[in-house]
């Protein structure tokens, strides 16, 4: 499942994760394999482009969401804030955010601003952030490295 990563940007490359660690490679497997199979339940008539996201603990909880659209397209939610809400709600406390869906512009597709700026604050910037496309393509970087200097709590979390 775990593939090379396919022209990561600059900002990943200097972000190196503790690959050899298996146990995180294992979980990041695990999170993108539970997004991968959420995708196929968004609800994405008006923009076609289904996600899947998936929150997974460091004891290894998932928590799964999927992208949510409404004709009052405002109202729509990422995949990603629907599985980190729905693990706030079961007490969980994410250590991986995958995401899935098609690539953008070639690259696989990373959670937006919005998306990050939330597990900032729920996760902390040691988030690990997992980009997965359908054919199990996969990139990871800390969310630190996403999110540099945004507003953040002094003690990120919401325990
Ligand atoms: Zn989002």
């Amino acid at each position: 499942m775990l593939g090379n990563p396919v022209s990561p940007p600059p900002h990943w490359q200097h972000s190196p994760m503790p690959t050899t660690d298996p146990e995180l490679t294992d979980v990041i497997e695990h999170a993108a394999a539970a997004a991968t199979s959420a995708r196929s339940r968004a609800y994405a008539p008006y923009s076609n482009f289904t996600m899947g996201a998936a929150v997974v603990s460091a004891d290894g909880a998932v928590v799964d969401g999927v992208l949510v659209e409404n004709v009052s397209l405002g109202l729509a939610m990422c995949a990603e804030r629907v599985a980190l809400f729905a693990a706030v709600t079961r007490g969980i406390r994410p250590a991986v955010l995958a995401v899935c869906s098609k690539r953008t512009g070639g690259e696989l597709t990373l959670p937006c601003g919005a998306c990050l700026q939330v597990a900032l604050e729920l996760a902390g910037p040691d988030l690990v952030v997992v980009a997965v496309d359908p054919d199990g393509e996969i990139e990871h970087a800390p969310l630190r490295s996403l999110l540099p200097r945004a507003p953040r709590r002094n003690t990120p979390g919401y325990d």
